[in-house]
């Protein structure tokens, strides 16, 4: 299968802890603190690499873990940071939430380099917790957890131009006859059941990317959800190429068959369904005088009198012979230079900071003007958004969760005595061990 989908798994690295210790020198018998912070842990950074153009890497190695910080260590040692892990994918890799599929960063127009998670911090030695009533302090702070994040890789193909239509309107034919023309094919490596893509190389013009949907129509009319698998790669183009039989060869009805595909674009996207088309009326080698081949009339003249009054142009074309291909792809080229030359870039959905936040710990500081030690942080706010402390069970909780969390030990190397005042959000209380 195509590898454009793909699930990893990516940790930052922790934080390494502080460091409790003293110096210890000769004639000197109690020292200071000199335990040194702990490193920060290695991000998770993505890149965008030329070189790659496939997602088919990811398949055989799932995951990506960024080193942790080393611990702090005596005579003020510093930890040493941990190794980032700097994840290469393809230009246009949409970078999403595992499970709801919340978009995180679309890796297309600027956007080359992007740092998906931090590293945790290190924590700080107990050197920085000596106070003038605390000259040995034996508390060091923890480094910050690792984050963790299950992630959606999706590859969609960046193609300026989408080749909409019914099976055999002669998509394929079309886009073999452009790329023969000019035989420079991207070199995508797709097998058949993907997209094809063909560099449309034009005389006095930039020229144009064109993707064949081949499963578009074929899956979502048997249901087979095949459709929008396909439908993804047409997210990004900007103009579409609507193709029809107008020579009903099969018996189709071109202008039914047109509203039929826009009805199925609508409902998968109606963004899509809004850019610009030009209608492509294949076939006219097979239309005989200015009759079609289930009898009707002029069924150039009727596509035209039924779509070009809504601003779709129709190209009368023959895929076959090439009749009319020149005409159309230059219509087309004219339709994209007027237009802004920007990407179309999907929009963030979802903030993994938000699990930093959830994590950031608490912090401990005697406020002077208070009088009172203060400890605050959005993990504590939520401790206490559910605990009942006026239940015996839920102050007990709560001390468990001050000790626990290292909290008693930070207010304890800040100095603080029996009977001072400790204040966390609303709550004020006095201090006895
Ligand atoms: P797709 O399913 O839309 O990709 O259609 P294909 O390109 O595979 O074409 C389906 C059939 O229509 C093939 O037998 C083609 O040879 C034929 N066909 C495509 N374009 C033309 C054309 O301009 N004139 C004629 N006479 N036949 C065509
Ligand atoms: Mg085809």
């Amino acid at each position: 299968m195509f590898a454009d989908r793909a699930k990893i798994y990516v940790k930052s690295g922790k934080g390494g802890d502080g460091h409790v210790s003293f110096r210890r020198e000769k004639y000197v018998p109690n020292g200071g603190p000199d335990g040194g912070d702990g490193g920060d842990g290695g991000d998770v950074i993505f890149e965008v690499d030329d070189g790659l153009n496939t997602l088919t890497d990811f398949r055989h190695i799932r995951k990506y873990v960024a080193g942790n910080g080393e611990n702090g260590n005596k005579k003020n040692c510093r930890g040493k940071n941990g190794a980032d892990i700097v994840i290469k994918i393809p230009y246009g890799t949409v970078i999403k939430e595992g499970e709801s599929g919340k978009v995180i960063k679309d890796m297309s127009g600027e956007n080359r380099r992007f740092v998906l998670l931090k590293g945790g911090r290190g924590g700080r030695g107990n050197q920085h917790y000596a106070t003038s009533t605390m000259q040995a302090p034996k508390y060091a702070q923890p480094g910050q957890e690792a984050q963790e994040l299950e992630l959606q890789l999706e590859l969609k193909v960046i193609a300026d131009v989408g080749l909409v239509g019914f099976p055999n309107v002669g998509k394929s034919t079309l886009l073999s006859h452009v790329s023969n023309a000019r035989p420079k094919i991207a070199n995508y490596h797709f097998t058949t059941l993907s997209p094809n893509l063909g560099v449309v190389e034009l005389e006095d013009a930039k020229g144009f990317v064109i993707a064949d949907i081949p499963g578009l129509i074929e899956g979502a009319s048997e249901g087979a959800g095949l459709g929008h698998e396909f439908l993804r790669h047409i997210e990004r183009t900007k103009v579409m190429i609507h193709i029809v039989d107008a020579a009903s060869t099969e018996g189709r009805d071109p202008v039914k068959d047109i509203y039929a595909i826009n009805r199925e674009l609508e409902a998968y996207n109606p963004g899509i369904a809004k850019r610009p088309q030009i209608i492509a009326a294949n076939k006219i080698d097979m239309i005989i005088g200015h009759m079609g081949m289930n009898g009707e009339e002029d069924p150039i003249g009727r596509i035209r009198a039924e779509f070009e009054p809504k601003g779709m142009r129709v190209f009368p074309i023959s895929a076959v012979s090439g009749k009319g291909v020149r005409e159309l792809l230059y219509a087309v080229n004219n339709l994209l230079e007027e237009m802004d030359d920007q990407p179309v870039i999907f929009e963030r959905e979802y903030f993994p900071e938000e699990l930093l936040a959830k994590e950031e710990p608490y912090t401990v500081s005697y406020q002077e003007k208070e009088d009172a030690y203060v400890v605050e942080g959005p993990r504590i706010e939520k401790m206490l958004g559910y605990t009942n402390l006026e239940s015996e069970r839920g102050f007990a909780f709560f001390q468990k969760f001050l000790k626990d969390n290292g909290i008693l030990d930070e207010l304890e190397a800040l100095g603080i005595q029996e009977g001072d005042t400790v204040r966390m959000y609303g709550l004020s209380f006095d201090y006895y061990k």
